[in-house]
């Protein structure tokens, strides 16, 4: 299967193409080892990290990269 779009950032309305990835786990949830992913433009970067940061979710932030 052939991708015809660049992944997005995971931010409402934005179609901006990813650049970050933001890894989290909500402990009520997830189970520890678990991770789900986010990914940001970057603007949304910092606003989707505040998002899952001031609520302890937030484990690993790293670049997103495509790799063709
Ligand atoms: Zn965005």
């Amino acid at each position: 299967m052939v991708e015809e779009l660049a992944p997005q950032c995971s931010a409402k309305g934005c179609r901006a193409a990813a650049e970050w990835e933001l890894r989290w786990n909500n402990p009520r949830l997830h189970t520890p080892d678990y991770r789900k992913t986010w990914l940001a433009c970057a603007r949304h970067r910092e606003t989707l990290g505040d998002f899952l940061g001031v609520r302890g979710f937030l484990r690993e932030v790293t670049e997103f990269r495509t790799t063709a």
